[in-house]
């Protein structure tokens, strides 16, 4: 939890490359932490659009790992299209924020103490205004007007998702990140991190699956030679290796020309793309392989299959993501 903070934050320093880093090698040894994600992306904004005061309140309790950080985005009717949110927030005559709404698929929500809420402080209904008034508030999780309640998602992962109302939660003042109403721009230096984030967790994981699955076919003989001798087992294991190596690379390179500062938006969005694929085409083969031992829950499989379905769809679709690399890479119209 300390690597990429700096050492005034309780860090132990480095880049955002090496966040990514140990991401991916946790994951390779199985070690996977979904509340992570939301826990380095808030952490990324604070340390872009944070006071201060801000960063050392929220950030060095982060790196010793006493303070955890949940992402408050979805809403009901409000999940690609973040824009629909209609969460409401209002200035109180002390300065204070009051916050109304509902937010659903809250990862680890009453196990985070904050959450990084997004709420509309105006619009919403005008297309062409759609990206103003919102605003992002560091919530308290404990605070009263908050009532949450367990989704029944079943993951096989020791992480829960919550739907949570917020019910005239009052916000201090001194806990709006970045500017009242501008909380775009904080969005905006989100995404670049999300995907890397979910970059490194998918190509982590889709190695785990491999190693695995290779370890199982080089015993498992219902014929005279283990399966792990047949092509119809190697050279799906061979080409998702190879999909996966040449997805880690881009990953690799688009963290290091983040960190560099560059603009990786479009390069982001098809790592994030290849790396949730080459997940899938991994966690395929595993299941092939490991034939009806993959529905048995003692083989530890089948959460991974179900995760590289997560990563398909969550932090964002990759509907969304091709979409996305279509209008920046070849300028072509947005039909949503
Ligand atoms: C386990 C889990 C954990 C999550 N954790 C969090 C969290 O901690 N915080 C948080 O805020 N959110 C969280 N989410 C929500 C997640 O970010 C959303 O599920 C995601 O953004 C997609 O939104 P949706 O599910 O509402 O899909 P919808 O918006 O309903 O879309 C459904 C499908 O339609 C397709 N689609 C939609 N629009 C288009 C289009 N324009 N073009 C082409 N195809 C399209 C896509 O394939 C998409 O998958 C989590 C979700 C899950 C499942």
């Amino acid at each position: 939890m300390a690597i990429g903070l700096p050492e005034e934050f309780g860090g132990v320093g480095g880049e955002f490359s090496e966040v990514i880093l140990a991401i991916d090698l946790l994951y390779q040894a199985g070690l996977v932490m979904p509340a992570i994600t939301t826990q380095f992306m808030a952490r990324a904004a604070i340390l872009k659009h944070g006071s201060e005061e801000q960063k050392r309140r929220f950030l060095q309790p982060s790196a010793s790992g006493e303070l955890l950080i949940s992402a408050g985005i979805t809403e009901p009717d409000s999940g690609s299209n973040l824009f629909k949110l209609r969460s409401s927030v209002k200035r109180l005559p002390s300065g204070d924020f009051l916050l109304n709404g509902t937010k659903t698929y809250q990862t680890g929500f009453v196990e985070a103490q904050y959450c990084q809420v997004v709420a509309r402080s105006e619009g919403g209904d005008d297309y062409a205004a759609r990206t103003k008034g919102l605003t992002m508030l560091m919530v308290d999780t404990k605070s009263p007007g908050i009532s949450a309640t367990k989704m029944d998602i079943q993951m096989f992962m020791p992480d829960r998702h919550y739907t949570v109302s917020f019910d005239d939660v009052v916000v201090p003042k001194e806990n709006l990140l970045g500017n009242e109403g501008e909380a775009i721009k904080v969005l905006f230096d989100w995404l670049n991190p999300e995907r890397l984030i979910g970059a490194a967790n998918a190509v982590g994981q889709a190695d785990y699956v491999l190693e695995k699955t290779a370890e199982y076919a080089k015993i498992r003989a219902p014929f005279r030679s283990p399966i792990g001798a047949y092509q119809a087992i190697q050279h799906p294991l061979a080409i998702a290796k190879s999909h996966n190596e040449a997805a880690r690379l881009m990953m690799y390179d688009c963290a290091r020309r983040f960190d560099l500062g560059e603009d990786v938006e479009l390069q982001s969005g098809m790592v994030k793309w290849l790396t949730s694929e080459s997940f899938t085409q991994a966690t395929n083969i595993a299941m092939d392989t490991f034939g009806g031992a993959s529905l048995d829950l003692s083989t530890d499989l089948l959460p991974f299959y179900l995760l590289a379905k997560l990563q398909e769809v969550a932090p964002v679709a990759n509907n969304i993501v091709l979409n996305q690399i279509a209008e920046k890479a070849f300028g072509l119209p947005k039909s949503y």
